[in-house]
């Protein structure tokens, strides 16, 4: 294992009515909230009102920034910052998927600068105080419930990054499955690939010895799996509701990660220059990047892709070199995908190669990519070529 210090502050209050000790969570702070939440589902399935019935019975002064779009974006959350410094808000409640959390995680910093908060996605200043904030969740996906990643894009350079930091984290995170009984399938599904992602994501790293960290990943994904392929068809389920709404917290809390030096992300980064450039559902680009990612990069250590392919996708590794039972492994997580609803190739999203060496270039911006895989820009464009 990798040397690590861990610290997750974030208090998670999960199951069916927890939204009843917001109140109690609420308290610590002041009277003036701000809730930031998408583009009206809170308002379709009822969470909204719910909410809003409990502010006013706590005589909370409350503000609202509604409208932040999935992939948040800069103007947006300096929007919000405008807000919240106008009317001196003491807490941001962010009730929504991880567009509103990671919105109101700059937001929240933003509030308190008077520079440019793209400065902290770029990592030029890093935020010195943050207005606190909670969350509702509403999507199980990202993980940004419980960690202190923000995912920011600027539309004007077409720029799409992740920052983080200590002030990020949610003081609290508020999970009743029930608020996600009104997912369509396909925003069930990306959740799905997210998560499932953000694991894989963990698993290949350069690290040695971490038996403990790959169990738990392999466990995590088999359960996310099972849950997952009986939900798509049956998406009124609380109990598989229940479970793939702590996959997503589990997914991206940190627990999986501890030493593993920081796992890959490459595969991440390269779906933020795809989303920057084409605006895309972050899961749907990952969905098709993976398998191809797995492939061009399984030469590096055969013998742990094979592991994956024997614990998680149920390969049998008799009589085959770890290269086949890799492959054979990669193949059938495709095919999972696919048969969840997954894209497959960036054609689904009417993506062709003309924009390859630009999305290219964006994604290794800062030298190679994935701390693991390391891959050139060279690299990069194959990956995509691939994935057309
Ligand atoms: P999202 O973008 O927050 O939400 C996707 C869509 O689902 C929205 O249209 C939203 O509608 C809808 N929705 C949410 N909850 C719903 C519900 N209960 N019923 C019906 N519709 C609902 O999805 P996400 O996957 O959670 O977040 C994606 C963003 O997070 C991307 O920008 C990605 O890059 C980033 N990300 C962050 C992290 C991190 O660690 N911070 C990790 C991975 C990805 P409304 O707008 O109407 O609510
Ligand atoms: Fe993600």
């Amino acid at each position: 294992m990798k040397e690590f210090s861990f610290q997750n502050p974030t208090k998670l209050v999960f199951g069916k009515n927890s939204i009843s000790k917001l109140a109690e969570e609420l308290s610590a702070y002041g009277n003036k909230i701000l809730v930031v939440y998408g583009g009206g589902s809170i308002k379709r399935n009822g969470l909204y009102d719910e909410l809003m019935q409990i502010l006013k019975d706590e005589n909370k002064e409350v503000f609202e920034f509604a409208g932040v779009e999935p992939n948040p974006r800069l103007s947006t959350a300096k929007r919000g910052a405008e807000i919240c410094k106008e009317n001196d808000i003491d807490f941001i409640l962010a009730v929504g998927g991880g567009s509103v959390i990671d919105c109101t995680k700059l937001i929240a910093s933003a509030a308190k600068y008077d520079g440019d908060p793209w400065d902290f996605v770029t990592k030029k200043a890093s935020p010195k105080e943050a207005i606190p904030f909670g969350t509702i969740l509403t999507i199980a996906a990202t993980g940004s419930e419980m960690n202190a990643g923000s995912v920011i894009t600027n539309e004007e350079t077409e720029e799409k990054y992740g920052w983080g930091g200590p002030l990020n984290f949610p003081k609290f995170s508020i999970l009743d499955p029930t608020y996600t009984l009104s997912l369509p399938k396909d925003q069930t599904v990306y959740g799905i690939v997210d998560m499932m992602s953000h694991i894989f994501e963990q698993y290949f790293h350069n690290a040695s010895n971490t038996p403990l960290q790959d169990e738990l990943c392999e466990g995590a994904l088999r359960a996310i799996m099972e849950a997952g392929e009986k939900l798509v068809n049956d998406l009124q389920n609380y109990e598989l509701r229940e479970t793939i709404l702590l996959g997503g917290t589990w997914g991206l809390n940190g627990f999986l990660g501890m030493g593993n030096a920081g796992g890959d992300w490459g595969t991440h980064d390269i779906e933020h220059a795809i989303s920057a450039v084409y605006d895309i559902p972050h899961a749907g680009g990952l969905a098709i990047l993976f398998p191809h990612w797995m492939k061009q990069t399984l030469h590096l250590n055969p013998a742990r892709y094979a592991r994956l392919s024997v614990k998680v996708f149920g390969v049998n590794p008799e009589g085959k070199s770890d290269e086949e039972i890799a492959i054979e492994g990669i193949d059938k997580l495709r095919a999972y995908w696919t048969s969840i609803g997954a894209p497959e190739r960036l054609a689904d999203y009417g993506i062709d190669g003309t924009k390859i060496d630009i999305m290219a270039k964006k994604a290794a911006v800062n030298g190679p990519l994935g701390r693991y895989a390391q891959l050139s820009e060279e690299e990069v464009k194959t990956l995509l070529e691939a994935s057309l």
